[in-house]
């Protein structure tokens, strides 16, 4: 994390929240947590609350806990579980300690059921889901309190024990706070801390048939820990009353350093979702192949996609930190990886919409090798081994047969481009097939041209690349677009209506043969084309476009 480090980063409220605890005494070390549901893999929005809570715990050298939010067994699995954890190290980043999960605090959070209910704080309430609505009241009025408000402590006991019991069907009864139901917060309204579910859990498998809600195991979860700041999204906002009436009401953690809930605004990106259950319901209903389809923006989806770490973190830190919900433009985000790529990604070629080149004044059956380098800015990541001999692949969108213009800088009849690390080509004729398809140019070649400019002073302006013919590798490109044709596709919550049908295009071209070796999820710039990494999915040399080499949507 030194890198991050040695950054200055932007401040923001919470930082001037936290500046203050420490200088008031309040806290002297800070802990904060991030607490996933494992109900989904992570995206995007989840990578700002990432860098958020560990980037905040390693600035005040304090900590950071992973804690998962598992109270709800029938949306979450292991496979979460451990997708996740990939994700936050993946990012650059590590818990404190062993990683946490709420379902370990079930016994405690029993017990700290039961001092509510015996503080007369708590009570098990037999209103049916409805009726539960009805009684709530709305914003204009206020609620009606339930019948089973009333209900003595010993009798609540009773009951909450044989709720626990299993003594009881689900849905038949919960356990309520006893707050206030004429509260302006709705969800001060006697909201509820326990349900019943005959579901097996992950980790705690049949041993539990009550699960609290995330409203009394969140601050719980803070609390048992020693979290100091909280942090989570606005929407959570109001919720803060029951966090802090729970706190204020269980002996332990009445005091002055128990932790507090602060709230920052979402990330929204356009052209994307970032809520869980949609970006599961593109996965079950197949509009992806899965949650790392290089398309999602999943933290996996774009690992796959060749964005590295640090242009996430980036991102993030680009965003900021407010209170004000918006939108973000992709452009942001896939400038952030522009930036990191341009002067980390090797440099290298290939075609994607092959046609041949033939060379008449070069050598037949020679093949030359020449050096070419792996980054042109930067000498030290040395040099890689190209081939040219009579017959190349040039890409077809390189070479018209009439040149449109005199800012036309490709290859055109009579006109002169130069090839990338090689030689000036000169191009005479081509053939077509019987659709007017161009399949082969024929061209000449400057045998005094390679890494020098003409000798006779004539200007070349174009480049264009290549690969040679006998040592090219055939490869699969997986060219992306949006996801989704809509800048806010949450808006319907039919999101299939939105969905762009060409958001995938695959093409067949050429590697050069340094390719062959590409590690995985490891970006290149194919030059002139775009980044692209080796696809981790595909057994084949299947590559996947990161991102262009400039902004063509806000153009
Ligand atoms: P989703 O709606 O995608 O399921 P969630 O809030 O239910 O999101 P959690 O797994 O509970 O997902 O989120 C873990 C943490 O990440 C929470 O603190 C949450 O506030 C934060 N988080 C989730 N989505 C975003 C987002 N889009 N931007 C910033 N933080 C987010
Ligand atoms: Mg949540």
């Amino acid at each position: 994390m030194n890198s991050q480090n040695s950054k200055k980063k932007s401040t923001n409220f919470i930082r001037n929240i936290i500046n203050e605890d420490l200088a008031n005494g309040k806290h002297s070390r800070v802990i904060t947590r991030f607490p996933p549901e494992p109900n989904g893999y992570l995206h995007i929005g989840h990578a700002k609350s990432i860098c958020l809570n560990f980037g905040t715990a390693i600035d005040y050298k304090g900590s950071c806990n992973l804690r998962f939010d598992d109270t709800n067994p029938s949306k979450e699995d292991i496979e979460y579980v451990n997708s996740i954890k990939k994700d936050i190290q993946w990012l650059g980043f590590n818990w404190d300690g062993e990683v946490k999960f709420s379902s370990s605090y079930f016994d405690i959070f029993y017990k700290y059921a039961e001092e509510l209910i015996s503080k007369g704080l708590s009570y098990v309430c037999f209103l049916s889901s409805n009726q539960t609505r009805e009684y709530r009241g709305t914003l204009k009025e206020p609620g009606k309190n339930s019948p089973y408000r009333d209900t003595n402590i010993e009798e609540n006991l009773t009951l909450f024990r044989k709720m626990k019991a299993g003594g009881f069907k689900e849905g038949e009864c919960v356990l309520r706070a006893k707050i206030d139901m004429s509260s302006s917060f709705m969800c001060m309204r006697d909201p509820t801390l326990y349900r019943i579910r005959f579901e097996t859990h992950h980790q705690t498998n049949d041993n539990w048939c009550i699960y609290p809600m995330y409203d009394f195991a969140h601050c719980l979860g803070d609390a048992i820990e020693g979290v100091t700041h909280s942090l989570c999204t606005l929407e959570f906002q109001d919720n803060r009353r029951i966090y802090d009436w729970l706190l204020e009401h269980l002996d332990e953690f009445n005091k002055t350093d128990r932790p507090h809930q602060y709230e920052f605004s979402r990330l929204n990106l356009e052209y994307a979702t970032t809520s869980k259950r949609k970006l599961k319901l593109l996965v079950d209903n197949n509009h992806v192949t899965s949650w790392n389809d290089p398309r999602m923006p999943t933290i996996s989806g774009l690992r796959r996609r060749g964005y590295t770490p640090a242009s996430i973190r980036n991102f993030t830190e680009r965003v900021g930190v407010s209170k004000v919900n918006s939108f973000t433009d992709v452009s942001i985000l896939e400038s952030s990886i522009r930036d990191d790529l341009n002067t980390t990604a090797p440099r290298s070629m290939a075609v994607i919409n092959p046609i041949k080149l033939v060379i008449k004044n070069y050598p037949e059956g020679k093949i030359e090798s020449i050096k070419a380098p792996v980054h042109p800015q930067n000498e030290e990541m040395g040099t890689r081994e190209i081939f040219f001999s009579r017959e190349i692949y040039i890409d077809k969108e390189d070479f018209t047969e009439v040149q449109p213009n005199n800012k036309y800088k490709r290859l055109a009849i009579n006109k002169e481009v130069r090839l990338r690390n090689a030689y000036v080509v000169k191009a005479t004729r081509c053939d077509s097939d019987k659709d007017g398809n161009i399949k082969t140019v024929y061209c000449t070649y400057d045998p005094d041209t390679l890494g020098k400019n003409p000798a006779d002073g004539r200007k070349v302006k174009g480049v264009i690349h290549f690969v040679e013919s006998s040592k090219a590798i055939s490869s699969e490109f997986r060219i992306y677009d949006r996801l989704f044709l809509e800048s806010n596709p949450a808006k319907s919550d039919d999101l299939s209506s939105s969905i762009n049908p060409n958001s995938l295009e695959i093409k067949n071209g050429f590697i050069e043969p340094s390719l062959l070796n590409a590690k995985a999820e490891k970006a290149y710039q194919f030059e002139r084309e775009g980044y692209f990494c080796r696809d981790s999915e595909s057994e084949g040399l299947v590559f996947n476009k990161t991102v262009g080499l400039r902004d063509t949507w806000n153009q």
